[in-house]
């Protein structure tokens, strides 16, 4: 999956624990939302794997269904 800058719509690398936009020099964080409700999802970390949990009640969300968005830092 490749995590596109908000501002330039380029590629980013991911450092140190958030993404980095080599093209505008910009730091981002990335946010999952349930794509069934929008609501922030809860990230469950084991293993080097990480699950989506809404708390609103639609349980755990694949991957390929969480909607991602990039703030900046
Ligand atoms: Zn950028
Ligand atoms: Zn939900």
């Amino acid at each position: 999956m490749e995590a596109l800058c908000p501002r330039c719509t380029q590629p980013m690398n991911w450092v140190n624990g958030h993404y980095h936009c080599d093209s505008c020099n910009g730091d981002y964080r990335q946010l999952a939302a349930c794509p069934d409700c929008g609501q922030p999802l809860q990230e469950l970390k084991a293993c080097g794997a990480v699950d989506y949990l809404c708390q609103n009640g639609h349980g755990l969300i694949s991957k390929k269904r969480v909607r991602f968005s990039y703030q900046p830092l």
